[in-house]
Parts: structure tokens; C-alpha cells; sequence
């Protein structure tokens, strides 16, 4: 292979140095990280860039770019982090949550109120999720209370029915008494 072949050369190639970042200026991904092939594979370049200054990057980790500049290349932008802490750092939906103190209304997402999700670790308002259910139970039966109301004074006026009856009696009694 010649010397231009090499992964060193194609990587320094495209390697725009500043007194900050290291922009690469070669081939990107859709995801907006640098791409380089090597050994007919393309990888992220940034991570390229990592195991050459810094070495292997352990299995379970991702690198964090704490540039937030995706095609930086600089390794000392670069920490590997656990994927959960890379989330955390972002600006990504479960990052956001995870940093709320409250919910959209206004509720506290603590304590009684907060229910954490054990597998995802997405953080919900129980009051939210409460009146949404009380919602849609509203939406998808609109009479239901009516209906129950009615239910209930039907039930109501068939026990009036007979203690009216019950009622009368006693009283015509207790009327025809003090006549006597
Ligand atoms: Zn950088
Ligand atoms: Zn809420």
C-alpha cells in the first residue's frame, strides 16, 4: 500500500486544525459525524481519531463530544461516557426529561407525583396522566355521567317509592291517632 493509501494519511488529509476543534472536512454520514474507511468499512471518524491519540475505546462506552461539534476530531473534545450519561448531557427528549423539576402544567415531578419508567428512566406527571385518562374516558362515553346520575335517582326514587308509601302510612296513622 502506498503511503496516500494509508488510514493515517486519509485521516490527516482532511484534518483542519484549530486552536480549539479539529473540523474534518472529508466525507460525512447522514448523522452529521465524518466518515472514513477503513479496511472497506466506514467508520466515524471522530472515534478514529480517539483510538489513534487516546486507544481503544472500551465496549460499553460511547465517546461524548464535549465540542458538541459532531465533526471535531480533537481527542481532547473527546471523553468516552456511558450512553446513558451521553444522553444526559444532550439536549436529546430523555435528557430534557430528566432534568425537569416539573411537569407542562405546572405539577412537581416529585415525590407522590413522579413515576419513573424502571426500563427507560422517563420521568411522568401521575396528575397528568390521571386527567388524560379521566379525558379520554370523557371523550369516549360523553353520557356516562348523565346517565349515571339518572341511573341513580331511578334507584333512589324506586326506594323513595316504597318508603313514601311507608311514610304516608305512619303518618295517616299517627294522624288518624290524634284525632282520636
Ligand atoms: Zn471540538
Ligand atoms: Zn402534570
Amino acid at each position: 500500500m502506498s503511503r496516500k493509501g494509508t488510514p493515517l494519511y486519509r485521516f490527516w488529509r482532511y484534518v483542519e486544525k484549530t486552536s480549539g476543534c479539529w473540523n474534518w472536512t472529508g466525507h460525512k454520514f447522514v448523522s452529521g459525524y465524518g466518515s472514513i474507511q477503513i479496511a472497506l468499512r466506514k467508520v466515524r471518524v471522530h472515534r478514529f481519531s480517539y483510538e489513534l491519540h487516546k486507544g481503544p475505546i472500551p465496549k460499553d462506552l460511547q465517546l461524548d463530544h464535549l465540542c458538541s461539534n459532531r465533526l471535531c476530531v480533537n481527542p481532547d473534545h473527546l471523553e468516552a461516557v456511558t450512553a446513558r450519561t451521553n444522553n444526559m448531557r444532550g439536549n436529546s427528549i430523555t435528557a430534557v426529561n430528566a432534568r425537569k423539576v416539573a411537569c407542562m402544567h405546572g405539577h412537581p415531578l416529585s415525590g407522590e407525583n413522579l413515576w419513573v419508567n424502571p426500563k427507560t428512566g422517563w420521568r411522568a406527571c401521575l396528575a397528568c396522566v390521571r386527567n388524560r385518562t379521566r379525558a379520554y374516558y370523557k371523550r369516549k362515553h360523553p353520557h356516562a355521567r348523565e346517565f349515571r346520575s339518572r341511573w341513580k335517582s331511578l334507584e333512589d326514587s324506586k326506594c323513595n317509592l316504597s318508603s313514601a308509601r311507608h311514610l304516608s302510612r305512619t303518618a295517616s296513622f299517627a294522624a288518624t291517632a290524634e284525632m282520636q
